[in-house]
């Protein structure tokens, strides 16, 4: 089996990843099965901050590392929130927070300019000097709500509109969301991509 960390602390994305790679002979450990301290997410777009914590935990694992870093793009904020989408209200801030403070800054804007979507980018790299990290994306195109709808998913999904099933990403079925998300598209590209990328065995 060959060995890869998963950076990050969230239980979900683990069960997600491992599920996805077991038969790939991949063994995911868990970030928390190390004591590590968490990477600074100081880049500029989310290839960068996804390297950065790949990198960081290669560095302190010795391990290869796969991480992922995803937001949401709102057109009518030129991309905003982006990369910023967990801390749009301030660092610690609450989904809640988060979305009363998209809402506000979109209350002038018309229906058909509400337009926004996530973005997830994979990297899995095989160790800290990795030149050739694998870098896969996904993305996922809506509106942005006028109000909150739904009690399903995290973040912005209550104002996630999704053209395709006409309801909220919060009013989705997980099941549905996790066929069609940003994170299920850079999944599949992952899937797909290493094929043909070679990593050792540990
Ligand atoms: P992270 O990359 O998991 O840290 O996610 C960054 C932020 O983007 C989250 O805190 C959410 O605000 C937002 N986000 C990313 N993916 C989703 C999603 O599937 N639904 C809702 N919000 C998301």
């Amino acid at each position: 089996m060959k060995k890869l960390v998963l950076a990050s602390g969230n239980r979900g994305k683990l069960k997600e990843f491992r599920d996805l790679l077991a038969n790939r002979d991949f063994d995911v450990l868990a970030q928390s099965d190390f004591s590590l301290d968490s990477a600074e997410e100081t880049g500029l777009t989310f290839v960068e901050n996804a390297l950065l914590k790949a990198r960081h935990v290669c560095r302190q694992t010795g391990l290869p590392a796969l991480a992922d870093d995803s937001g949401i793009e709102v057109d009518a904020l030129q991309g905003a929130p982006g990369i910023y989408s967990a801390r749009f209200a301030g660092a610690n801030a609450s989904d809640e927070a988060n979305n009363q403070k998209l809402l506000a800054e979109l209350a002038n804007v018309p229906d058909k300019k509400r337009s926004a979507r996530y973005q997830c980018v994979l990297v899995l790299m095989r160790h800290t000097e990795d030149p050739t990290p694998l870098i896969c994306q996904g993305s996922w195109e809506g509106f942005i709500l006028r109000e909150p709808k739904g009690t399903g998913g995290f973040g912005y999904d209550p104002l996630f509109y999704v053209p395709t099933h006409q309801c909220s990403a919060a009013e989705l079925d997980s099941a549905v969301k996790n066929q069609i998300s940003h994170r299920a598209v850079a999944m599949r590209a992952l899937l797909q991509a290493l094929a043909h990328f070679h990593v050792a065995d540990s």
